[in-house]
């Protein structure tokens, strides 16, 4: 009976090794195929760029978008929590053509040693729009087509970096891709119902030069392509003149640019007699919150031809 008894608990010993051991070794696997360290690190510039590549990159990919909302690329400087998260980056994406014009140096310097890109510069030059002293035009994610190719070519990129995840972000960017161009096509609907005289739009800033290409629409940025520019009273002047001769019947705030110039140019309007219209807040160089639907790129542009509809056929609704 104790030799049998012995040999009972040797196997229940055994049996309990072997199974804390499979243990072991599953929960081994589960860590590889679940492990968050692995997740490839993105650090972005924009939120215009972090956003939907966070969509496209899915679960493989962790994103950190520097600059968040209210926040003016042209003039940002990067800090010294900034640098680090770039070093420590897989893959670094900005927009580029200046338009974070004070991480030029930054760059350069991370381009001896790390994955970085520019999605603006990956556009032919004949597709871009440029100022009146040459200077190209960096708000390229408000043409749609533009951006989607950029966004394409970012992908490229991500798709190099791990090729085994090459279709899984294939598919998601097609999807995303869909979700653009219904976006364009009801932008385009959207746009064709503002009468064509009022088809003006006034903001603080050169933003939309791109948004105007493509839905027919003119636009006058009291600043220039930069905001390192200066508004000028003649610019001020200039402007109230056209509202005046179009009647054009709201004009623009941006949710990353001080309200003043715009507000002046609304008060030189009202003191010759015309009543302009604050149309609302236009997402032009920072994105929304995050967890918001304006904190997205599909929804921060639904969200600006809204508004942007809304206001230039006020007068039409009257
Ligand atoms: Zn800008």
């Amino acid at each position: 009976m104790k030799k049998r008894k012995t040999s009972f608990g040797l196997w229940i010993f055994a049996l309990t090794m072997i199974v804390s051991l499979m243990g072991c070794a599953s929960s081994a696997t589960q860590m590889s195929e679940k492990n968050p360290d692995e997740a490839i690190q993105i650090v972005t510039t924009i939120a215009q760029i972090g956003e939907p590549m966070e969509v496209i990159g899915g679960d493989r990919v962790k994103v950190t978008s520097l600059m968040g909302p209210g926040v003016d690329p042209h003039l940002y400087k990067a800090t010294q929590g900034d640098i680090t998260k770039l070093q420590n980056a897989d893959i670094i994406l900005y927009s580029g053509l200046h338009l974070e014009g004070n991480m030029g140096d930054i760059f350069s310097k991370l381009k001896e040693t790390k994955h970085i890109f520019a999605l603006g510069e990956s556009i032919d030059e004949g597709r871009l729009l440029k100022g009146d002293e040459g200077a190209i035009d960096p708000h390229i994610w408000f043409d749609l087509d533009l951006w989607k190719d950029a966004l394409d070519n970012a992908t490229e990129e991500l798709k190099d970096f791990s090729p085994d995840d090459a279709d899984y972000f294939e598919q998601n960017k097609q999807e995303y891709f869909k979700k653009i161009e219904e976006l364009k096509a009801e932008t385009i609907e959207k746009m064709s119902g503002v009468p064509e005289e009022q088809r003006v739009l006034v903001t603080a800033h050169d933003a939309f030069g791109y948004f105007g290409r493509m839905f027919d629409i003119e636009v006058v940025g009291l600043q220039g392509l930069s905001t390192e520019d200066e508004v000028g009273l003649s610019d001020i002047q200039d402007t109230v003149d056209l509202l005046i001769e179009k009647q054009v019947p709201a004009v623009f705030v941006e949710s990353s640019i001080n309200q003043n110039s715009i507000k002046a140019v609304i008060e030189g309007a009202s003191e010759k007699g015309l009543d302009v219209t604050l149309g609302g807040e236009l997402y032009s160089d920072a994105m929304g919150q995050a967890g918001t639907e304006e904190g997205t790129y599909l929804g921060m542009y639904h969200h600006n031809v809204t508004t942007i509809y809304n206001g230039l056929t006020r007068s039409g609704q009257k």
